[in-house]
């Protein structure tokens, strides 16, 4: 089993703290932004600390192949902007140089564009970012606001229109937000196969939605406790044609109390052993905080 959840990476430590926490999981892969997801504002990677990772990395059978980079969420590369362009080129650059082949990207919101035009912007503007060594994936989207990405048709016409290899990163919340029935994932998984191609799907995120079916939302909720539910997300963990796919936990932290807003504890640990057991566990965010407090 390919499993791990989103990590930190931090300045002091990088790639080793991001390794260091998916191992305190249980995790057999991670993903990490190479800085914080709502900023743009990057530091140089220390080349000591990838080559220390990549060790730990090796020592504990985690493959870099599995190992999955998430590009920042407010790039948007539907507008017409060069910064996207840009940022995006030096993304990839550190991604090649933390030795990493994966890059998760959201294809963007057309915002007072037409979706027509926000998809032609897209494919222009990955065109001019240009092929690298790293796997460029798109991610499903749930479909909020202007979001594009959020059917498999819009997903396709932007990997037919870019003139290098893309991949797909499937996630769970988003589809079923997007309006993808989740009791019955083999039909969309069909559906997936016809539209776009199993072979592209490169990543899944899983995570359970605090929305219904449709609701074009984004709210992700902890593994069982959301609207898809345990069943359909282990079905899909499990799912004989995903076999060799990593799956990565996005779901919410936990508060310290219910009187607490704060999202502060890591559920992952708990939710990746709820996985591997097959077993729903119904005292789920109480086994949280009585273990971080
Ligand atoms: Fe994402
Ligand atoms: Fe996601
Ligand atoms: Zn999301």
């Amino acid at each position: 089993m390919i499993i791990g959840s989103h990590v930190s990476f931090k300045k002091d430590a990088q790639l080793v703290g991001s390794v260091k926490e998916a191992l305190s999981y249980g995790s057999t892969t991670f993903m990490f932004y190479t800085g914080a997801p709502q900023n743009t504002n990057r530091q140089t990677i220390d080349d000591n600390l990838t080559k220390e990772a990549l060790k730990i990395m090796n020592e504990n059978n985690i493959d870099i192949n599995n190992v999955i980079v998430h590009a920042p969420y407010i790039i948007n590369l539907a507008s017409n902007n060069d910064f996207a362009v840009d940022f995006l080129k030096q993304e990839l650059k550190r991604v090649e140089q933390l030795g990493m082949t994966k890059l998760v990207l959201h294809p963007g919101s057309s915002v007072k564009l037409s979706k027509e035009e926000g998809i032609k912007n897209i494919i222009d503007n990955l065109n001019k970012v240009g092929k690298s060594n790293v796997l460029i994936l798109l991610e499903t989207m749930a479909g909020k606001g202007t979001e594009l990405g959020k059917t498999f048709e819009e997903i396709k016409e932007i990997i037919d229109g870019v003139n290098y290899p893309l991949g797909v990163c499937l996630d769970t919340c988003h589809i079923n937000d997007a309006g993808y029935d989740l009791n019955d994932f083999d039909k969309v998984l069909d559906l997936f196969d016809k539209i776009i191609g199993l072979n592209y799907l490169k990543c899944i995120h899983v995570n359970d939605s605090k929305n219904v079916i449709s609701a074009h939302k984004d709210r992700h909720e902890n593994i069982g406790y959301g609207t898809i539910g345990f069943d359909n997300l282990i079905n899909i963990i499990y799912h004989d044609k995903l076999k060799n796919i990593p799956k990565i936990l996005e779901t919410p932290y936990v508060s310290m109390d219910d009187n607490s807003k704060e999202r502060m504890y890591p559920p992952y640990k708990f939710e990746i052993k709820m996985i591997l057991n097959k077993k729903f566990n119904n005292n789920l965010i109480n086994d949280i905080r009585n273990y971080y407090k």
